[in-house]
């Protein structure tokens, strides 16, 4: 069965409409998918009633970011209420939260030389969910820095002026509004975290501790080692395996759309528990 329950649309930071996915969707063979925009139901919303979100098996979907200790963690909901006042309300203060991040990232940038980045960023976000990637787009365009990589890796990655965390809500906040809205809340891509083993192991008792249900043990193209350690992980926490391609854009050594769940190493995933979360 080929299935994705990670993908991002021109909601947020990807190039393709929610319309266009659901097309890619189809034309991979995908017969589960989600639409997981970060902090935003914008593209779900937009197609949830369509016939190609039925041949697809569209469920709704989102990535919410939070904070765990100093770290920024990403949160999958699958499969909840989009209209719940609990998401309604935990998207608007997203939506919030990354008007003023953006701001502050804009203000650390200026304080490195680099002006006139809140008007670019909010240009090239439109009406998307505004993120970094709108930054360094912009930054790309405006000759800053020659790619994408390089506006990361000097202004916007971890530990770099861009890196502003302090607006994000916490990771029991985004659970309870996921769980609150009758979803499933999985871990996204527990090993970007880059945490050691010892406190990723406690993001996962918190994340538990919070309702969490899920973990994602494929996110896009990762090495068999990793999938290996996930699929180890979610067994010891008792915690349902997820996968997802996490789609951006077409891009040559970027994932494709969809996964074959048959071949991995697991016969109970997150889709077929979500009924008992309603
Ligand atoms: P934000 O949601 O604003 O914190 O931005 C995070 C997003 O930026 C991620 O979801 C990725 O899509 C993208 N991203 C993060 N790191 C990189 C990188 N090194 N190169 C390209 N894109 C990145
Ligand atoms: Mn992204
Ligand atoms: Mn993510
Ligand atoms: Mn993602």
């Amino acid at each position: 069965m080929i299935v994705d329950f990670h993908t991002h649309s021109l909601a947020s930071d990807g190039a393709l409409s929610p319309e266009q996915l659901l097309v890619r969707a189809k034309e991979a063979g995908v017969t589960r998918f989600a639409i997981t925009d970060h902090d935003t139901t914008a593209g779900y919303d937009a197609v949830k009633d369509s016939k190609e979100a039925r041949e697809v098996g569209l469920i709704s979907g989102v990535e919410l970011s939070c904070k765990w200790a100093t770290t920024t963690i990403h949160v999958i909901g699958l499969g909840f209420d989009a209209s719940a006042p609990s998401m309604m309300a935990m998207v608007s203060q997203l939506t919030e939260a990354r008007q003023q991040r953006a701001e502050k990232i804009a203000s650390r940038l200026e304080k490195v030389g680099i002006s006139g980045a809140l008007h670019g960023a909010r240009n090239r976000a439109g009406d998307s969910q505004i993120g970094r990637p709108h930054f360094a787009g912009w930054m790309v365009d405006n000759g800053c820095v020659s790619s994408i990589t390089e506006a990361f890796d000097k202004y916007l990655g971890a530990g770099k002026p861009g890196d502003v965390k302090m607006f994000w809500p916490s990771i029991s906040d985004v659970v309870g509004a996921i769980t609150e809205s009758q979803g499933a809340a999985v871990l996204a891509h527990p090993l970007k975290y880059k945490l050691t083993g010892m406190k990723l192991r406690a993001l996962v008792n918190d994340f538990k501790a919070a309702g969490g249900v899920g973990l994602e043990i494929l996110n896009g193209r990762q090495p068999p080692v990793d999938l290996k350690r996930l699929v180890q992980l979610a067994d010891a926490a008792e915690l349902i395996p997820s996968v997802g391609s996490d789609f951006h854009r077409d891009f040559e050594y970027g994932p494709k759309l969809g996964v074959d769940a048959d071949r991995l190493p697991v016969n109970h995933y997150i889709w077929d528990a979500l009924e008992s979360f309603q």
